[in-house]
């Protein structure tokens, strides 16, 4: 599982061993994506672990349960990669303008039901239900 960090937070800097370094943060950077992870080694006791590596670096931070759902969002469950989040939007998503397709059906997207919908000759006759848009990513 990964969440994404939703707004930029700082948190005191521990060494290995799990001391923490007085005076000392780190800066947790909003959009960066982080591992949860899901054993329960924990060095500093902390409710959620999570853990970030680089080419050059291992960042590991342990924080509550609380913090962990007000800083961040989970972003892959189930195998499904929801990680496209703050887009603001298009013409298809914010105006139900009609997606282009081939035949003869009407595509749009309904974004108070969130679903597409498909008319033919103003008939309704296929939805499908989503959570973000098709054309630009953004979370209905
Ligand atoms: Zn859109």
């Amino acid at each position: 599982m990964k969440a994404i960090c939703k707004e930029t937070f700082l948190v005191e800097k521990c060494d290995d061993d799990g001391f923490t370094i007085p005076n000392k943060y780190k800066t947790i950077k909003e959009g960066t994506i982080w591992n949860v992870e899901e054993d329960s080694s924990r060095i500093i006791g902390g409710e959620i672990r999570l853990t970030k590596s680089t080419k050059k670096t291992f960042n590991w931070i342990e924080i509550s349960k609380e913090h962990f759902e007000q800083n961040f969002k989970i972003i892959i469950s189930h195998n499904f990669d929801c990680s496209v989040v703050k887009r603001r939007g298009c013409n298809y998503c914010l105006k139900g303008k009609k997606i282009p397709s081939t035949g003869e059906k009407r595509f749009y997207i309904n974004e108070d039901k969130k679903e597409i919908q498909a008319d033919d000759e103003n008939i309704s006759v296929e939805t499908i239900k989503i959570s973000y848009c098709p054309v630009c990513g953004r979370e209905l």
